[in-house]
């Protein structure tokens, strides 16, 4: 079964995905919006746009390297990037750009940080699968009740080293090196060592492989770790979001976020 099949099989069951959680963390009125309501979105983030091209592109390099082929080069990674980036500006809801980008622009620096990925990117020793769906049961730490929602997401690619170890890669775009705070705490993160054993990954390291958007592009490797406690918290994070979304619990915060937000209109009609 492809893997898109695998994920509406599993999405066609009662879940959450992690991030449907990280909308709500931000706000949970926007989560009414996309989850609850349906609404349609008014503009896309250009940045979301971008990163969801990369990925593509991305995923074209480990599925090359899964069937035995060739590693893709930068000028093949960069017409991977292109046909999606345009494909996805040609949607019909319009993409919000930062003040100082415009398309072009953003479609040239995608194209030289998927040639910096070509340079830089270690070769791995075998690519067991790429945009690899999972779903995991949600257990309250606290009363051990499972929630009848399961935790859904997609893993970018799952490598194996030589000492048959694997370790699940994480694609990010950013304009800033990741901070220890971020890699200690990210929840996305903590979600896929969750995951990692119940999918038959084992003990999987988690690396964010994580471009750089900088005057001279640049990739970034994070191994991050994660504890049990850690991953308690992260059930309890769970636990409490989709506790508050049965209770209707949609308020707005309003922050940095509503410059960009897709319900910015809806939400201020009401
Ligand atoms: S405009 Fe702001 S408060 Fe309203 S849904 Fe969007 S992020 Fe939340």
């Amino acid at each position: 079964m492809s893997a898109a099949a695998t994920l509406a099989l599993v999405r066609a069951e009662p879940h959450v995905s992690f991030s449907a959680v990280s909308t709500y963390l931000k706000c949970p009125r926007s989560y009414e919006m996309r989850y609850v309501r349906r609404a349609p979105a008014e503009t896309r983030p250009g940045s979301l746009v971008f990163g969801s091209a990369v990925h593509e592109a991305l995923a074209t390099f480990y599925d090359a390297l899964r069937e035995g082929k060739a590693a893709p080069g930068p000028e093949a990674m960069g017409d991977a990037f292109r046909a999606s980036w345009a494909r996805q500006l040609a949607g019909d809801v319009p993409v919000l750009f930062d003040e100082k980008d415009t398309a072009a622009s953003v479609e040239d620096a995608g194209v030289r940080l998927l040639a910096c990925f070509c340079a830089q990117a270690p070769p791995p020793h075998a690519v067991v699968d790429v945009e690899a769906p999972f779903a995991i049961e949600i257990a309250d730490p606290d009363t051990g009740e499972v929630l009848p929602e399961r935790l859904v997401g997609v893993f970018d690619a799952v490598v194996r080293d030589p000492d048959g170890r694997h370790r699940i890669l994480e694609h990010k775009t950013g304009a800033r090196r990741w901070t220890e705070d971020r890699l200690a705490y990210d929840l996305q993160l903590t979600a896929y060592s969750l995951a990692a054993p119940v999918m038959g990954l084992g003990d999987a390291a988690v690396v964010v492989q994580l471009l750089l958007k900088t005057k001279a592009p640049a990739l970034e490797r994070y191994e991050v770790a994660r504890t049990e406690r850690d991953r308690q918290d992260l059930r309890r994070v769970l636990v409490g979001v989709l506790t508050a979304v049965r209770a209707g619990a949609f308020y707005p915060v309003r922050d940095w976020h509503c410059r960009g937000c897709a319900f910015a209109g809806a939400c201020v009609a009401g």
